[in-house]
């Protein structure tokens, strides 16, 4: 148990959390809707520092982040828990954790994980698979010391995060992937039980603290995947966020409680990298489907910059951030 770093007293013995944007009001003894964040003697602990459940050595662009330090590896981590309870999450067996069952996860503490981290040539700690921001206290304490150690910190998110929790983790955080999985209001309460508005500000509020941003669209057949609905997502990042914003489109599997919608074809894809391309954005990526185009292009003469191939990179053309062929910059860190 460890006191948790967000949260306010608000009558009686019920506390708020202000960790992510649903704001939990939690009564003594309970959980959030996280349900690793609880509330014991008026208090708010979260349940799960230090408490691994899923570690790996990722390439960086298994995450997605294909202009942050390419090529590069990652030493990825979680504990159990999420804020969002979307019908298609893949990590559904640790991210949905049941209230009440004993957390599970070995014990890391910061420390070893950051000695883990550099010795296996990592070059970042990702927080990932599950979201990040419910075990923020234990991201924070490494993202702390890794930055000391001169190792980078990346967020795999939701989005979700109150504008105080991010600040303060901003000055540590290099790099995040942030899912925008419709730009439907109702579909995003249907599919996740989060508002649209709050992941819209949370994507802001990244691009305005200066952290490296990319954003992810899983396309579901059906669901989020009407060209004025794709236009808008495209729009959105184009406006709001920048054109060198990377957008990544991939393919749903079925899975978890979807598992009557079909699989997203390759030409679904393929149409949102047009609209993409259309709106003004200067790099997209399909993922999760064979065939899917996966290269870094120069958006000045339209060279192949980066060739990747799955998760491996296979040809490179740019030097010091620049294209080989015509000098222009190529958006990102690390390139
Ligand atoms: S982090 Fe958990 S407890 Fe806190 S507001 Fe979000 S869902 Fe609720």
């Amino acid at each position: 148990m460890h006191e948790a770093m967000f949260w306010e007293r608000t009558n009686n013995s019920q506390v708020r959390c202000t960790l992510c944007r649903f704001r939990c009001v939690i009564a003594e003894g309970r959980l959030g809707r996280c349900k690793v964040r609880q509330n014991r003697d008026g208090k708010l602990y979260s349940l799960v520092y230090g408490r691994c459940i899923a570690e790996q050595i990722d390439p960086i662009e298994k995450k997605p982040l294909f202009h942050y330090h390419p090529g590069s590896l990652s030493y990825s981590i979680a504990t159990v828990g999420c804020n969002f309870h979307c019908l298609h999450c893949q990590n559904h067996t640790i991210s949905q954790w049941p209230s009440g069952r004993p957390i599970e996860g070995r014990e890391l503490p910061p420390a070893e994980l950051v000695r883990r981290a550099t010795a296996s040539g990592c070059q970042s700690i990702a927080y990932t698979y599950t979201e990040p921001t419910i075990y923020y206290e234990y991201a924070y304490d490494c993202a702390v010391l890794a930055k000391q150690q001169g190792l980078g910190n990346v967020f795999v998110s939701n989005g979700y995060t109150t504008p105080e929790a991010l600040e303060k983790i901003a000055p540590y955080l290099d790099a995040a992937n942030i899912d925008l999985k419709s730009f439907s209001a109702a579909t995003y309460k249907k599919l996740t039980g989060a508002e649209l508005q709050g992941v819209l500000e949370t994507l802001r509020h990244y691009h305005q603290l200066g952290i490296w941003l990319e954003v992810t669209s899983l396309l579901i057949p059906g669901c989020n995947d009407t060209d004025e609905e794709l236009r808008a997502m495209a729009n959105f990042i184009v406006d709001q966020l920048g054109c060198d914003t990377p957008w990544h489109v991939t393919a749903f599997h079925p899975t978890y409680r979807m598992t009557e919608t079909p699989r997203t074809p390759l030409a679904t894809l393929q149409r949102a990298r047009r609209i993409g391309a259309d709106a003004g954005l200067h790099y997209i990526y399909e993922g999760n489907l064979p065939g899917s185009w996966e290269h870094t292009v120069c958006p000045d003469c339209g060279a192949r910059v980066i060739e990747r191939c799955g998760f491996q990179l296979t040809g490179r053309q740019l030097a010091a951030g620049r294209c080989s062929h015509c000098q222009a910059g190529i958006a990102g860190i690390g390139l």
